[in-house]
């Protein structure tokens, strides 16, 4: 089973959105294997966002991450990485589709709730970059066998 991080973002935690926006991934059959409530310090940020250092924003986007603390978190599921970005929508808020975390609950670019991992190596580097191994849960989500068919669960 694939696995992602998602960070509820500060502006999400201002706003009390933190359950909200944690049951679209419930709902959907998503299962929970870490949890944290964080704050993010500079080193951390400048590593999950190295692809936007150069940008002019950048300082913004540090302000804003540093602003509250955040809710890490690791889902597991078939195919999960684009299922929770397409949950999330995409970057501008004021662009997502409605439906869409962003798209019902944001207005702007930078303050858009909610980070997702893009893609498998994505979500294996920010994994490890906010959590121990042993903070990942291994543990029967009941719910699996009604979720899935037992061809997609390999037997
Ligand atoms: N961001 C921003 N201005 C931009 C682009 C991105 O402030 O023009 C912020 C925004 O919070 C975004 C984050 O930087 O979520 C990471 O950008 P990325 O392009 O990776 O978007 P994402 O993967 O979060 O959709
Ligand atoms: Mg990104």
């Amino acid at each position: 089973m694939e696995r992602t991080l998602v960070l509820v973002k500060p502006d999400a935690i201002q706003r009390g959105l933190i359950g909200t926006i944690m049951n679209r991934f419930e709902r959907k059959g998503l299962k929970l294997i870490a949890l944290k409530f964080m704050k993010l310090d500079d080193a951390l940020i400048n590593k999950h966002y190295a692809h936007l250092v150069d940008k002019p924003f950048f300082p913004f986007i540090k302000a804003f991450m540093t602003s509250a603390p955040v809710i890490a978190s690791v889902w597991e599921g078939l195919d999960c990485i684009e299922i929770v970005r397409r949950i999330a929508g995409i970057t501008n808020a004021r662009q997502a589709e409605t439906g869409t975390i962003r798209g019902d609950f944001g207005v702007s670019v930078q303050k858009n709730l909610i980070h997702a991992s893009d893609g498998p190596e994505a979500a294996e580097e920010e994994i490890a970059r906010f959590f121990q191994p042993d903070e990942l849960q291994a543990y029967d989500l009941f719910m699996t066998a009604v979720l899935y068919s037992g061809d997609e669960l390999g037997g």
